[in-house]
């Protein structure tokens, strides 16, 4: 392929991707989105192996890793389950994160093309900056798939001095950077090289040890957001305008993402980043502990909560992890559209946080066909509940927990949260008392107007859509 075909190949690829990132950010176009995000990365793929800058003696090479990465992520895409999906996410920027350190490394050893003066600088800036990124990049996503999957407890781990600690680490890595950019030769480069690298990878380490588990979403975009920047880095390492583009396109998406979750939490950025921040005077319960019982909580069952929902005029869903644990999406659905076919309004509330991704409760509806015009933004609905007869909480706990409202010690306090307590009966659908995703214990449940449906959601809600057809 020649090199004017395969700027042209870049160049539609890229044209591809920013529709691609335009179609996903709405559900009713987000398949299309999809679809352009397939077909640019199949140019873009193509482009590069078939362009000018690969030799034939690369391609076995190149098809080796090809057939082994895409092996692997075949069986990855095929075995994970819904839930497991942010890990997985978070799992696939440790690798870019990776990638990036890899190919500074491989490029500073590369003596294929020797550069001069200017040019030699700033190529190495690249690399120390593209390491850079790359390692913090890598080891703060593996600490977020740890504690995404509970491997790894959620509490914020705060050294003494930490901030001083984040500080000495900026400077010897800025001074190491000096010492690299004036090395006589590339042995004398690699040990300042080396040193930044593992100072880097100790604060992506110390840096989401510190966040709090009520504060992960925005650790989970962030990283996103430095994925993107650390692909960048890789295309300016190995001069390729394609991954320039696309890197820059995913770390400035990822930046709107960190802001838009951190206004949804209420939270500071830089807070968030500097970690420990809302764990002040809070004592959460341990994470899925059952919580020291604080009032009396009353229970119904499946066919109560039938009668209730009949009776309603108005009905708001609030959807949260459990329901895509238990995988319930499609009987809510079942019992939506039965609902609505005598005459309810049922709505859906997503709290921009519910679930354990971004849009984790849009796509689960989505695969179950709810119509988009009933799934409801938080804050378009939340005045709406004391007009409301029943609100149904299904898997969900932190989102709609009073204590982010009226309890200023705790770990959540300040974030938004679904006012259900406000509608005329709420109804929480979970297995046990246990706390959510930030280990807090949950005031709504001991509300006089709250009742509790304990059970699996899926099964429950099998056992509700009985009743009402009964
Ligand atoms: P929570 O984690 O607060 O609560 C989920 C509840 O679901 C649990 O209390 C659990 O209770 C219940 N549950 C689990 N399995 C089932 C089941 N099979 N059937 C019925 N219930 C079940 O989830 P929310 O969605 O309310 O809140 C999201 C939390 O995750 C927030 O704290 C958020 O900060 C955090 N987070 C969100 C991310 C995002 O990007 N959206 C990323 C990382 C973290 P029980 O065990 O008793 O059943």
């Amino acid at each position: 392929m020649s090199g004017n075909l395969a700027t042209v190949s870049y160049i539609g690829a890229t044209i591809l991707f920013i529709l691609s990132l335009g179609g996903l950010s709405n559900p009713e176009t987000s398949r299309r989105g999809n679809l352009y995000g397939m077909i640019g990365m199949t140019i873009a793929v193509l482009a590069t192996v078939f362009g000018p800058r690969v030799t034939a003696a690369g391609y076995p090479w190149i098809i080796g890793a090809m057939v082994v990465g895409g092996a692997v992520g075949l069986y990855a895409a095929k075995v994970v389950k819904m839930t497991q999906m942010p890990e997985l996410v978070a799992l696939m920027h440790s690798l870019v994160g990776l990638a990036a350190c890899l190919v500074g490394f491989a490029s500073y050893i590369d003596t294929s093309h020797p550069l001069v003066g200017a040019e030699k600088t700033i190529h190495e800036l690249e690399i120390y900056i593209g390491i850079l990124i790359g390692a913090v990049t890598f080891s703060g996503s593996l600490i977020a798939f740890g504690k995404l999957n509970g491997k790894i407890g959620g509490s914020p781990m705060l050294l003494p001095g930490r901030h001083w600690m984040n500080l000495a680490g900026l400077l010897v890595v800025i001074y190491f950077g000096r010492e690299f950019i004036n090395a006589p030769s590339i042995e004398a480069g690699m040990t300042p090289l080396i040193v930044m690298t593992v100072i880097a990878l100790l604060f992506g380490i110390h840096m989401v040890m510190a966040i709090g588990g009520a504060d992960m979403p925005v650790v989970v975009s962030m990283l996103n957001s430095y994925s993107g920047w650390a692909a960048a880095a890789t295309g300016f390492m190995l001069s390729n305008d394609l991954l320039i583009v696309v890197g820059a396109l995913v770390g400035s998406s990822g930046a709107i993402l960190s802001y838009i979750m951190c206004r949804a939490m209420n939270r500071n950025f830089i807070s968030v980043i500097a970690g420990g921040f809302g764990t002040g005077g809070g004592t959460p319960a341990a994470k899925g502990d059952a919580a020291q019982p604080a009032g009396e909580v009353v229970p119904v069952s499946a066919t109560e909560t039938a009668e209730l929902l009949k009776d309603s005029k108005s009905v708001i869903i609030v959807p949260g992890y459990g329901m895509a644990v238990a995988q319930a999406q499609h009987t809510v659905y079942e019992i939506t559209r039965h609902l609505r076919e005598k005459g309810v309004n049922v709505r859906f509330g997503i709290h921009p946080v519910a679930g354990r991704m971004p849009g984790h409760m849009n796509v689960l509806l989505a695969e179950a066909k709810v119509p988009y015009d009933i799934v409801m933004e938080m804050d378009e609905l939340n005045d709406d509940f004391p007009t409301t007869d029943v609100a149904i909480v299904i898997g969900a706990n932190d989102i709609v927990n009073p204590a982010a409202q009226d309890d200023p010690t705790s770990p959540i306090a300040g974030m938004p949260v679904l006012e259900v307590w406000k509608a005329k009966t709420s109804i929480v659908m979970k297995r046990s008392m246990a706390s959510g995703y930030a280990g807090v214990d949950n005031p709504l449940f001991y509300k006089e107007n709250n009742r509790m449906l304990f059970g699996d959601a899926k099964k429950m809600l099998d056992e509700v859509l009985v009743a009402l057809k009964a």
